[in-house]
């Protein structure tokens, strides 16, 4: 069976909409788009309707991620994948997606606005949060077509070794799709499973530019995928859902010169995580910092609410975790500049709170 068999076959029958610049071919003149004929500020070719997937672009993140660009979709963020993924392979009222929490968010929100149920097997803290592969090997169904894996972890921030996601691909084939989320596996000494996304056909893999590469404001997230669930993507997707700037953005991003400058942040990161992290464990409240293949640290604290507000009070805004499973006491600091990190260590010094 192709993968394709557990996508909606509504979908696979529907004509999908074919764009101006789709249907376009060479030309010198543009008089097929309505578009303007002048461009209104310095500023790229903003006139136009950008390529749907820019072929340059497919280019450089094939490179960036070692995989050809026809395994490629590339949208608004890796938030948009991921909605489109649920749509496509979800029916209504019918088909589930499988998370474990506490993970990230979106998985959950996506099924939830597809009419998608959601059913979980959640990480264990006592197992220091490690993904189950068993557990959720056995809590899928025949009605799950979305099983979300997510390394490193957010907000646990723990990574799972490829290999083991490897194989619950392998044995999860023709039952349901395996979404590997690598948002932050720059930071992590784990491979990346990019390169087998597709093999087998049910493995999608998740990168983006919004985090190791500095470009949240940007939107540009990245399915890996076997050609034909990419193509299924294609089919489903918003016209032209990237836009001109943000293209241009991620072209100068993935230039030799900015990834140089890219490996020298992420080594910087894992540095100062790592100074964090040996570092809290002496400062106000901190009961522990859990381990991170990530940008961030989860922190337990005796008193979430009061550190969270002590560190408020000095400017320093971190994210809440306390309504996770599991995660009742903890909130969420990303690693910043080192001193936004000092910062961090001065709001709860213990010498302070003692004066
Ligand atoms: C930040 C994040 C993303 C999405 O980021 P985009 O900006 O939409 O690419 C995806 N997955 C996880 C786990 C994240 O934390």
């Amino acid at each position: 069976m192709s993968v394709l068999g557990l996508a909606r076959p509504e979908l696979l029958a529907m004509a999908p909409y074919s764009s101006a610049r789709m249907e376009a071919g060479g030309g010198d003149i543009w008089l097929n788009a309505n578009e303007s004929p002048w461009n209104p500020i310095a500023l790229g070719r903003i006139n136009r309707y950008p390529e749907p997937q820019p072929p340059q672009l497919l280019a450089a993140l094939g490179e960036a991620y070692g995989v050809d660009p026809s395994r490629l979709f590339v949208g608004r963020g890796s938030d948009e994948p991921i909605d489109l993924l649920t749509r496509a392979f979800c029916r209504a009222g019918q088909d589930s997606v499988l998370i474990a929490p506490p993970t990230f968010g979106m998985y959950a929100v996506a099924a939830q606005v597809q009419g998608a149920k959601v059913r979980t097997v959640p990480l264990r803290a006592e197992h220091g949060f490690a993904f189950d592969v068993d557990a959720v090997f056995a809590a899928v169904d025949a009605n799950t077509r979305i099983v979300y894996a997510c390394t490193p972890n957010n907000p646990t921030g723990n990574s799972t070794d490829p290999a083991v996601l490897l194989d619950l691909a392998e044995r999860l084939r023709d039952r349901a799709l395996l979404v590997v989320d690598e948002a932050y596996i720059e930071f992590s000494m784990r491979d990346s499973l990019a390169i087998r996304a597709g093999t087998p056909d049910n493995l999608v893999v998740l990168r983006t530019l919004s985090k190791a590469h500095g470009l949240a404001g940007v939107r540009i997230g990245t399915a890996i995928a076997a050609p034909e669930v990419i193509g299924l993507l294609r089919r489903i997707m918003a016209p032209y859902p990237l836009p001109e700037p943000s293209i241009d953005a991620a072209m100068k991003a993935l230039s030799w010169e900015a990834r140089q400058l890219t490996r020298a942040r992420i080594a910087q990161v894992r540095s100062e995580r790592e100074r964090l992290r040996a570092a809290l464990p002496g400062c106000a409240g901190v009961r522990e910092v859990l381990p991170s293949d990530a940008n961030f640290l989860a922190v337990r604290f005796d008193d979430p609410e009061r550190r969270y507000a002590q560190l408020a009070a000095a400017g320093i805004i971190v994210r809440k975790l306390m309504k996770y499973p599991g995660l009742a006491d903890a909130l969420r600091i990303s690693i910043g500049t080192t001193d936004e990190n000092n910062a961090v260590l001065a709001a709860l010094d213990t010498r302070r709170e003692a004066a």
